[in-house]
């Protein structure tokens, strides 16, 4: 039976450039975030927050350092298996849904992002993935 789900990978691999780990106004963290990254790197909530986060209004986002990268980026994610939620989400985010021109606008800093997609398959692909992945 021919299957309606379009491959993983067929509008993005990650070309692990860590253009996304840099700028871009923070990566902010869910509580979970916060517990597994704590976990992970061996300290407390409290501690990791102080030593790792900035503030963005009241909620934490990961640090950056003088070079503009995340604080955890050093040639690759070094907390890759608990890389806050947003992270994980890219690219397959609900805005694309909203507005498909978001795609384009993530794939001009993202070249792991095929930009030339027409809007249904998108569309299509972004529900696949969201639904497979993302979805709590
Ligand atoms: S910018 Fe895109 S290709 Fe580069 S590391 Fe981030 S997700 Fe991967
Ligand atoms: S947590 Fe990892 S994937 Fe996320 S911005 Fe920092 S280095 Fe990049």
């Amino acid at each position: 039976m021919p299957s309606d789900t379009l491959p993983s990978g067929a509008l993005f691999k990650c070309r692990k450039c860590g253009e996304c780990c840099r700028g871009y106004g923070g990566t902010y963290l869910t509580d979970n975030d916060i517990k597994g990254i704590s976990r992970y790197i061996e300290s407390e909530p409290k501690k990791f927050i102080d030593q790792y986060c900035s503030r963005s209004g009241n909620r934490p986002v990961l640090a950056q350092r003088e070079d503009g990268y995340c604080i955890f980026w050093d040639q690759l994610c070094t907390i890759h298996p608990v890389k806050p939620l947003m992270c994980r989400k890219w690219p397959f985010l609900e805005s694309i849904l909203i507005d498909s021109n978001n795609w384009q606008i993530m794939a001009d800093s993202c070249p792991g992002i095929q930009a030339d997609v027409a809007v249904d398959t998108l569309e299509k692909y972004v529900r696949q993935m969201i639904l497979q992945k993302w979805r709590t």
